[in-house]
């Protein structure tokens, strides 16, 4: 119902290429502008949503937002503009019909598939993984991105992993929390680091999350981490600033 009364928005935090600052791409994340309680987070709805099924159209709604937003950045800004990525939820890929419709908000948005990127998590894949793989197959095959999303915090064995069809993996943001200060606790950061050798073991992509201070950004870059995401790289907010950071990237 919030969905027709249009009261969620989209905030983007930007993806940025560690070895040259540049920003990639950018996460939206949704917020819901009620009526009485102001702003709120998806920590505040978005299991409830999944609980009661209000998470597929709002969820599509997501989608479609995002897609028509990186569609305009693609038209403005040309091929190398930055991607869109859209967090899934587990009940999302659970719908036997999921495939078609991002296939089709693509389509209805003129967004190339490349321009577009997935953030599935561990569980989600878990709960019914035949289906899930299934899906994430036939989505690879048409060119959109896939990543797994807060990776480290649940089980996946080396051997699920090398099979599973994603471009790219994020370290979840509590492993990044260890190399905040300078003089990082040498066990965390054997973790951060045998994560990303894992990462690009298996041929793919990583981002750290939760990147907040200089230390982090400067550890992350010498482990050889490819993007950060955190408040030191910047904040979650409406899309104006992506086009804007983006030109001053480029001049
Ligand atoms: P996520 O996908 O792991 O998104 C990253 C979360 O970390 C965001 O919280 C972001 O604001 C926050 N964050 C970014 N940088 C930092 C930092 O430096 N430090 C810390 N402590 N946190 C940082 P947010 O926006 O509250 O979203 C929370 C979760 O809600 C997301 O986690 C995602 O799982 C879910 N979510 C957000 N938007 C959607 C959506 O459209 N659909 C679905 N299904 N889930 C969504
Ligand atoms: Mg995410
Ligand atoms: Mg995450």
């Amino acid at each position: 119902a919030g969905v027709d009364r249009g009261e969620f928005v989209l905030h983007y935090q930007p993806l940025v290429r560690l070895a040259d600052g540049r920003v990639r791409g950018a996460e939206a994340l949704v917020r819901w502008q009620h009526p009485e309680q102001g702003l709120l987070g998806p920590g505040r709805f978005i299991e409830a949503a999944e609980r009661s099924g209000a998470i597929v159209p709002l969820g599509r709604w997501v989608l479609v937002e995002a897609c028509r937003q990186a569609a305009e950045w693609w038209r403005e800004l040309g091929p190398r503009a930055p991607y869109v990525s859209v967090n899934v939820s587990p009940v999302q890929l659970a719908q036997a019909d999921w495939v078609a419709e991002v296939t089709e908000v693509m389509e209805l948005t003129s967004l190339p598939p490349w321009q577009l990127q997935l953030e599935i998590t561990e569980q989600a894949v878990l709960e019914d993984e035949a289906a899930a793989t299934a899906a994430l197959s036939a989505l690879r095959a048409t060119g959109v991105r896939l990543t797994l999303d807060d990776f480290g915090t649940g089980y996946s064995g080396l051997a699920w992993l090398r099979q599973l069809p994603v471009h790219a993996l994020k370290i979840d943001g509590s492993f990044i929390d260890g190399l905040r200060h300078r003089h990082a606790d040498p066990v965390d950061r054997s973790i951060v680091e045998a994560l990303i050798r894992m990462a690009h073991a298996l041929d793919l992509e990583v981002t750290a999350e939760w990147v907040e201070t200089s230390q982090q950004m400067e550890q992350l870059i010498a482990l050889g981490c490819d993007l950060g995401q955190g408040h030191w790289l910047g904040r979650a907010s409406a899309a104006a600033w992506v086009a804007d950071l983006w030109r001053r990237n480029i001049a």
